[in-house]
């Protein structure tokens, strides 16, 4: 492709974007297409011969919209938001044609330098503690890939510690509650640990501390060694708040790391009134969020912070001959690659940086603040509905509702719901009852999509 076509093409493909994001609201929500129907389309050899770039753009509306389940519609509910933007999406395109690795400081300054900026930035948005910036220390924050893989990273980190503490690794353990993300025990296991507490939780789904205490006791009595409880805030099922301060209390009396799964509402924390267990959150070892999930920045961009920087460095350091460099050995330096598995990374703080910039805090505040009221507008229909009853308090953007009849009715209003196509909402289970989940939190949802959404129960029933 030539610098003049690439010219003319980036032009149309941003005009095809400009068209996608106003027409979306008019595509059903859900793809509807068959197993192996995309794969189908596509023409079995490899093209030996260059395409026009026509033929490309043509089949994004032909072969690859049928197969997309639209998570930027106005009417996504479903799931938790995994919510972008247009200054995301720009950034997007500057990361990709800087092609810019960032894996230490020396291979480009300014990924590093930004990347440590604004999330010191967001330590400051976020109500949390000043030692987490890099430019205070000695903690520190670094982009990930996922909520998953930071989690992961706590693990490790809390194994090598238990274990330069004269554990065996057999014999180290891990907490967290019933209701916490998958990604906790995938974390354990991927860190080779081999015994993981589900703490039972109370009546709002929250983490029972005494749970806790009873079983980090049980498994000291036992001669394991407790090394990592995850707390949640805003589970995955209901969005129950663990009780973090309590958590932390625990996990200091019996050194355990302590790591903070805020993966889907640690994007609240930015609205002051919207903060809970702050005070926990702030004695917490590790903590990750999700901008890719409501800060209006597209996946991946998973925020990790730890209270200190070392332990980590110290577990995910090594120093090969090739990578060894002027900028590193001065320690003046933060070389990312020392905090994540991966040695690349790309320059996702880009898009974060744009995203903060173009919408302010303020503007990220007032969309938030927006999402949190409409989930709490349809909570209250819910709650006046005869044959509705809420399973779990509404939390955030997050409404949990069943049907009074039970799990059949409920998923038949789920696929009642569904069936309309401008909308999407999961049913899920909890102590082997079905409710259904309404997650107001995508960037275009607005009072007349939540209004929308709640005429469709309503008929529905
Ligand atoms: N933790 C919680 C509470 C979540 O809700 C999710 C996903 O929804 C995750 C972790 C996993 O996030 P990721 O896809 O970034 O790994």
């Amino acid at each position: 492709m030539t610098p003049d076509e690439f010219r003319r093409y980036g032009h149309e493909l941003v005009e095809w974007v400009a068209g996608y994001m106003e027409r979306v609201a008019a595509l059903p929500v859900q793809a509807s297409v068959e197993p192996g129907e995309i794969r189908a389309a596509l023409p079995p050899a490899p093209p030996e011969d260059p395409e026009p770039f026509e033929a490309l753009v043509r089949d994004l509306d032909d072969v690859v919209l049928p197969g997309i389940t639209h998570w930027q519609s106005p009417g996504w509910f479903a799931y938790f938001p995994a919510n972008t933007s247009p200054p995301s999406v720009l950034a997007e395109l500057v990361t990709a044609a800087l092609g810019a690795q960032g894996m230490m400081w020396s291979t480009s300054p300014a990924l590093t330098e930004i990347e440590a900026h604004v999330l010191d930035w967001l330590v400051e948005l976020l109500g949390l503690p000043q030692e987490w910036k890099t430019a205070v220390g000695p903690g520190g924050g670094a982009i990930q890939l996922s909520a998953s893989d930071s989690t992961h990273l706590a693990h490790v980190v809390a194994r090598e510690r238990a274990m330069e503490r004269g554990a065996s690794s057999e014999d180290v353990v891990a907490y967290t509650s019933s209701q916490a993300h998958s990604s906790i025990e995938k974390g354990a296991r991927v860190a080779a640990i081999r015994h993981l507490r589900l703490i039972d939780v109370d009546r709002d789904f929250a983490l029972r501390p005494s749970a806790l205490a009873e079983a980090v006791a049980r498994d000291v009595a036992d001669g394991l060694v407790p090394a990592i409880v995850t707390s949640t805030l805003g589970t995955t099922g209901t969005c129950a708040v663990d009780p973090v301060g309590e958590v932390a209390a625990i996990a200091r009396r019996h050194g355990l790391w302590h790591h903070v799964d805020a993966a889907y509402a640690g994007s609240a924390l930015i609205c002051p009134e919207l903060r809970v267990e702050q005070e926990g959150i702030a004695r917490a070892d590790s903590f990750v969020f999700n901008a890719h999930k409501w800060m209006f920045t597209n996946f991946d961009c998973s925020v990790f912070w730890v209270a200190d920087r070392a332990p980590l460095v110290r577990a995910m350091s090594i120093l090969p001959p090739y990578l060894q460099n002027a900028a590193s050995a001065s320690g003046e330096v933060i070389d990312y690659r020392d905090w994540q598995v991966p040695l690349g990374r790309r320059f996702r703080a880009l898009k974060l940086w744009w995203v903060l910039r173009a919408y302010g805090a303020k503007g990220i505040r007032h969309h938030i603040r927006e999402h949190v009221r409409l989930a709490s507008w349809f909570g209250g229909r819910v709650d006046e509905h005869p044959s509705l009853v809420r399973v779990a308090p509404v939390a955030f953007g997050l409404v949990c509702f069943r049907h009074v009849d039970g799990n059949e009715a409920t998923d038949a209003l789920a696929e009642a719901i569904n069936r309309d196509g401008s909308v999407y909402v999961i049913a899920s289970t909890i102590e082997d009852e079905r409710f259904i989940r309404v997650a107001v939190g995508a960037t275009p949802t607005t009072a007349e999509d939540v209004e929308r959404l709640w005429s469709i129960v309503s008929a529905a029933l």
